[in-house]
């Protein structure tokens, strides 16, 4: 017996129709190259984003045509988001750190018609229209007075656009499992691939990651979201915070500064943040450096890759909370928070120190497990080392016209490429991504938890252990450090003394080599491609 309610579609355009009518006076702050401070309100962008879907009705395109975002976050890249999706065009955003011949591949690959580009990435766009000669259209996202010489074909200016165009807009009826969003995986290896995200997924991806255990969003909260809207939906934030209320604050190019953002957490009043470990090394830079305080700032969610303990730790010191998640652009990203409970066991202070570093438990919605070599379940007992495999309704299923991926081996099942421990309590820990594993004499040394002891040292800035071949042990680590500045006495043996205690005696490196950089992919992680490659030639 089927129940009786109401077969409402999950669109993004109910977000739009909830925001207007119930927080429409909330405000929306952007940095952008032609205000340094433009303001406004979720009533005016989403008035401003009809304008723009009535323009791009006179484009001609079809529903489920792609058109592409290649900018910064801020209120115009907002109103695209949502004038293009919900015409039931898909928004595909398009990450500018790529290199030059992987965007070339994915604009081409997705068929992109039209592409919105940021005035800073002008000389990018105007590399690739050649290499792209089926986008139709190129509308530079700034005003008139701004507009800059373009060798760009086809090029339009966002402002007069948007000037004439009616604000009244019919949405289409959609198909919640329609398209909504694409975004390409960075790829270190091989091409990037598509992530198709539906209006289904953004609707439920968006509603739990404002639950209480993961980032528990609401309408008392400014948020600023350090995190791209070029990448995986900047985690939701452009949907979660007009349908929370919250004001939202978007940083432009300024994403890495550390100066600029303390500006702009003091002067908006930013409550809740969210970004990657460099992010924060860069602000607690500038913090330690000024002198300067972010009394506003009470909360930070920190993700994308593994975050040293030093981080959080001066969070505590800065009265911020901090807390851990884990995701990936296949899961829209959420897959788990470490949020605190109610029954975490009493820990020492170190038990503890490692237990906050860990990813978190799987929200709702998704479930996770952790599987051995041979494809058996393995048990979360906190010690087993398995690929990490995840399911749920914000989880892709299979990659934009790609017929077979490894990632898609076990029907019903995304490998994620992770490797991780499970402990008996749900609490999810990445040790390595599969590709980076380290095997000696058989076992797994984790690089990650020797890298975040090593990043414990106050003289070292950075750190990376990759495995190097040995006669005797199939592979050994080999650590990687970037020394900090005026550090340049610190050595291998203070390095491996320090170690000693931290991690396990088999897991302590048999090498320390010293670089002034290490390479990073166009997301800001470590390329241990790269740094394997630079390496090869390492002998023990
Ligand atoms: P890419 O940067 O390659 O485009 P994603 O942004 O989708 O890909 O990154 C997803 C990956 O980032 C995860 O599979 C995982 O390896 C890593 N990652 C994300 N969050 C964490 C975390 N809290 N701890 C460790 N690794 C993380």
């Amino acid at each position: 017996m089927n129940g009786l309610m109401m077969d409402q579609p999950l669109l993004v355009k109910s977000i739009v129709e909830h925001a207007q009518l119930i927080h429409p006076d909330v405000e929306v702050v952007s940095v952008t190259a032609d205000n340094p401070r433009h303001r406004y309100t979720y009533r005016e962008a989403f008035r401003r984003s009809r304008q723009l879907a009535n323009v791009m009705a006179g484009w001609g395109l079809q529903q489920g045509d792609r058109v592409a975002t290649l900018g910064w976050s801020d209120h115009r890249h907002l109103e695209a988001y949502y004038a293009i999706c919900t015409s039931g065009y898909v928004c595909h955003t398009i990450n500018p750190r790529l290199f030059l011949p992987q965007l070339e591949f994915i604009i081409n690959h997705a068929e992109d018609q039209w592409v919105f580009v940021d005035r800073d990435f002008l000389p990018l766009a105007e590399a690739l229209a050649p290499l792209c000669p089926e986008v139709r259209g190129w509308v530079v996202m700034t005003s008139a007075d701004f507009m800059p010489e373009t060798s760009l074909p086809d090029v339009y200016c966002y402002e007069p656009l948007l000037a004439d165009a009616s604000d009244s807009f019919r949405y289409p009826q959609l198909d919640e499992n329609s398209a909504c969003s694409l975004c390409y995986t960075s790829g270190t290896t091989g091409n990037p691939k598509g992530v198709l995200y539906s209006h289904r997924s953004t609707i439920l991806h968006t509603l739990v990651s404002m639950l209480p255990n993961v980032m528990n969003l609401g309408g008392h909260e400014v948020v600023l979201p350090i995190v791209p809207m070029f990448h995986v939906n900047a985690w939701g934030f452009p949907y979660s915070s007009p349908l929370a209320g919250a004001k939202l604050v978007l940083p432009g190019s300024k994403m890495g500064d550390g100066r600029e953002l303390t500006g702009l957490i003091n002067s908006e009043g930013v409550t809740l943040s969210a970004g990657v470990p460099t992010v924060w090394l860069a602000l607690q830079a500038h913090l330690r450096a000024s002198g300067e305080s972010v009394p506003s700032l009470k909360r930070i969610l920190t993700g994308g890759s593994a975050p040293p303990l030093a981080i959080l730790e001066e969070f505590d010191r800065l009265g911020v909370e901090s807390q851990v998640a884990w995701g990936m652009t296949e899961m829209s990203p959420l897959g788990t928070a470490n949020a605190p409970t109610l029954l975490s066991p009493e820990q020492t202070t170190e038990a503890a120190s490692k237990t906050r570093l860990k990813a978190g438990r799987q929200v709702f919605g998704v479930e996770l497990k952790i599987t051995g070599d041979d494809g058996e379940e393995l048990p979360w007992d906190g010690e087993a080392f398995g690929n990490l495999k995840a399911r749920g309704p914000w989880v892709c299923s299979s990659y934009f016209r790609l017929e077979e991926s490894s990632a898609h081996a076990e029907p019903g099942w995304l490998d994620t490429g992770d490797i991780a421990t499970i402990d008996p309590d749900g609490l999810m820990a990445i040790t390595d991504r599969s590709k980076d594993v380290i095997k000696s004499g058989g076992e797994w040394i984790s690089s990650i938890d020797v890298e975040n002891a090593v990043l414990s040292h106050p003289k070292v800035a950075e750190a990376a252990v990759i495995g190097r071949p040995h006669p005797r042990w199939g592979e050994r680590p080999l650590l990687i450090v970037v020394r900090d500045r005026g550090a340049e006495e610190l050595g291998a043996d203070e390095v491996l003394d320090f170690l000693r205690d931290k991690v396990a005696k088999w897991w302590l490196p048999d090498a320390v080599e010293f670089v002034d950089e290490l390479p990073h992919t166009a997301t800001g992680k470590i390329h241990k491609v790269g740094l394997r490659e630079t390496f090869a030639e390492f002998e023990f």
